[in-house]
Parts: structure tokens; sequence; C-alpha cells
């Protein structure tokens, strides 16, 4: 959708020509009512057809488990499992205790999956499976790749791979300088952010659009841009990551400070972009019971399916213009009802379907289906190690 909305330069060329001025008016207004009747339509219409997801336990994410598994509905063979094997780390559970192969390419990134395997172990039957620790999907249907059981924390619906809850919800996520031994423990996050978003309530919020991050993708530069433009409508900001060589990583301006995700919450609208893959900030920007602003569809974890457009967020296409974001954030600031109710919504979502409990819980729905599809004998491999 894109918003149009009277500006104040529109207002300023109107002071000469009393007709031309009046002739602009109203087609500005008319141009800003048609649009903003539209955004209200696409609100209302979304609000109709969604239905809240009552599950205490993870079924919320049901779908998105058989959705990942049905390539894999005729069964998983030892041939398929060497496939994945050869893209990731290879673990197994053999009578309730956890093994994985001696190397882990990113040490933190194994541990944070093994806090939820090793809780599990005790519970599951003899399994293997091959999990991908980078940041990216390793099999591309659209590439040609032969299909594979990859599993990997996000991934396009390109991917064969199997989603998993990322490691970072326990440890081994980005490590930045707020959080210099990697983003991690969601459980005390969802505490901490939540209590921040008590110290900010929607009234005493800042009226702006806010991010801070590195460019892990391009997309982000229009709202950079924006935010230079207009800094009263925006603060947006490139941070430096480890991979920084020169400016151009920062879209030529100094380098900004990180702005911890508590800190968020002072700011009424929370931008979320991919980075490489998906970001690991979206699901913590709901906290703040701020109105998100995720840009882009593509690229999920395994959350993602569950939160839906216009009900818990406002979806932004990659190709938005500085000036379609501006008009957004502009329809937001003049519906301010509407945005508080739909930020409240994707708090509640977050609040009540993304528990500490329903990642475990996810973790063991997963397996449990994954194993029915395993047509062969899973023996142990004597080349592992014990994890737990
Ligand atoms: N981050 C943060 N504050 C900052 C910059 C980054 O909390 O000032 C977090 C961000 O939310 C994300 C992680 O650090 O979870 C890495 O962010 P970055 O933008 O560098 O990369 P991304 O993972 O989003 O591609």
């Amino acid at each position: 959708i894109v918003v149009s909305v009277t500006s104040d330069s529109n207002k300023d060329s109107c002071n000469k020509d009393e007709e031309v001025c009046s002739q602009k008016h109203n087609k500005y207004s008319k141009e800003a009512n048609e649009v903003s009747s539209k955004i209200k339509e696409s609100i209302n219409l979304a609000a109709q057809q969604y239905v809240p997801c009552k599950s205490a336990n993870c079924s919320c994410h049901k779908s998105v488990i058989d959705q990942d598994l049905a390539p894999f509905a005729t069964g998983i063979t030892k041939e398929l499992f060497n496939t994945a094997r050869a893209k990731a780390t290879k673990y197994q559970i053999i009578n309730g205790k956890l093994y994985r192969e001696k190397e882990c390419h990113f040490p933190a990134r194994c541990a944070g999956v093994e806090h939820y395997l090793t809780a599990l172990a005790s519970k599951m039957p003899n399994l293997e499976i091959a999990l991908n620790t980078r940041d990216w999907p390793q099999v591309n249907q659209a590439w040609g790749h032969p299909k594979a059981p990859v599993f990997s924390f996000s991934k396009t619906k390109d991917y064969y791979d199997i989603m998993y809850p990322a490691w970072s919800f326990w440890e081994g996520g980005p490590a930045i300088s707020l959080y210099p031994t990697g983003i991690g423990r969601w459980d005390i996050h969802r505490i901490s952010i939540t209590e921040s978003s008590e110290k900010w309530p929607w009234g005493e919020k800042e009226n702006k659009g806010f991010f801070r991050g590195s460019r892990t993708s391009e997309e982000r530069d229009a709202l950079i841009l924006l935010s230079r433009s207009e800094p009263d409508l925006v603060d947006a900001q490139y941070t430096k990551n480890q991979a920084w060589k020169s400016d151009l990583d920062t879209l030529y301006a100094p380098a900004a400070s990180e702005v911890s995700f508590e800190d968020h919450c002072k700011y009424k609208y929370l931008f979320n972009y991919r980075g490489v893959a998906a970001s690991f900030r979206f699901k913590h920007l709901f906290l703040c019971k701020s109105l998100v602003f995720h840009v882009g569809d593509q690229w999920l974890e395994f959350f993602y399916p569950s939160l839906k457009p216009w009900v818990h967020y406002i979806p932004i296409s990659t190709k938005a213009t500085q000036e379609e974001i501006k008009d957004l954030i502009i329809f937001f600031k003049n519906n301010d009802a509407i945005a508080k109710e739909i930020a409240d919504r994707g708090y509640q979502h977050i609040w009540e379907h993304l528990t500490d409990k329903d990642v475990k819980c996810y973790w063991r729905k997963l397996l449990k289906k994954y194993v029915k599809l395993v047509k062969y004998n899973v023996v142990k491999d004597n080349d592992l190690r014990l994890i737990s």
C-alpha cells in the first residue's frame, strides 16, 4: 500500500494563489483519505479474518512443523540424511542421551541448541538430525539442490530446510558491546523488556520511528536515509558490526552507539528488517508494546507465521521508498488509537505464545514428528561425543 498524506511542504506551496491552493489541498486530502481508508480497510479485514490462538502450549506454531516436514512425507532415508549431514553438524539422541560430532563451527551456537536438546533427550526415542548453525539455510529448491532434511533457524519458502528455534533463545546470538557474550536468554529478556515497557507507557513514548543495527542488509538503507532527512520523524542509524571495513558499511556516516532492547521502548514505532537471514531482533521489539513495522515477508523463523500483518504488526514492502515509509508513520501518528491497539495485540501474542516453554514444546513436537518419518534404524555413531 502506498500511503500519501498532506505534508507541511504542500501547505507552504499553497500561500500565493488561493485557487491553486484550494485545488491542491483538495487533491492531497482526497489522496490522503483514500490511502487512509485503504489502510483502515486492511486492518479491519485482517482483524475479521484473525482467529486468535487460544492454546496454552505451542500449537499456535504447529502448522509450521507440518509445512516444513511435508516434503519428507514419503519418508527420510539414510541417503537423505547423509546428504543433509554433509551440510550440517550431526547430533544423535541414543538411549536418552545427547551426542554431537566433535567439531562445532560455532561452539556458542551449538551450546544454545544443546540447552534444549539435553533437556528433551531423556524423553526422546533414538534419533539423529543434521543441524546447521550457519546464518543462512542450506537446501534451496529454486537452485536445484537435492532435497535433504537440514535443520536451520531461518529460511524463505524456497528452502527445504526445517526450521528449529534459534540458539539465541538461550545463548550464542550476535555479540555486541551491550551483550558481549552474545544475545541470548530470551526468558530473561522477556521480563526485562516488559518492565521497560511499563516505564515507557504508550502516552509517554516518543512519536518516532526507531532502528539501531548494522548494515547486514541494504534493505535498511531507505529508513536510515529518511532518518537523516527527517530526524524528527525517525531515528535510524547504523552501528558497526564485526565485519565493518569502511564508511560504506555505515552508509558514509559515523557509526552510532548501540542501544539496548530495553531502551527501544522509548519509541512508538520500531522497525524490523531481515539481516543475512531473519534478524533476532523481531521478537524483542514486540515486548516494548510499541508498534512494530516489519519490512519484507520472505525470511522466517518458526514463530513468524503465527504473527499476522495488520493484526500484530505493520507490513512494509522491501521496495518501499523513503516517502512511502514516511507516509505510513504519519498515518499512524494521525491514528494513534489504532496504532496502540495493534501494538498491544502484538505484545500479547508474543508474551502468551513465545515463552521459553513454547520453545521447548516446539523442539519436542518437531523431533517427535521428524522421528515418525525416519525409515532407517538409527545406530549409535561412536565418533560422536557425549553432551549430556
Ligand atoms: N542490536 C541491539 N542494539 C543495537 C544494535 C544491534 O540490540 O544498537 C541487536 C539487534 O537487535 C540484533 C543484533 O544486535 O538482534 C544484531 O543486530 P545487527 O543489526 O547487527 O544484525 P542483524 O542480526 O539484525 O542482521
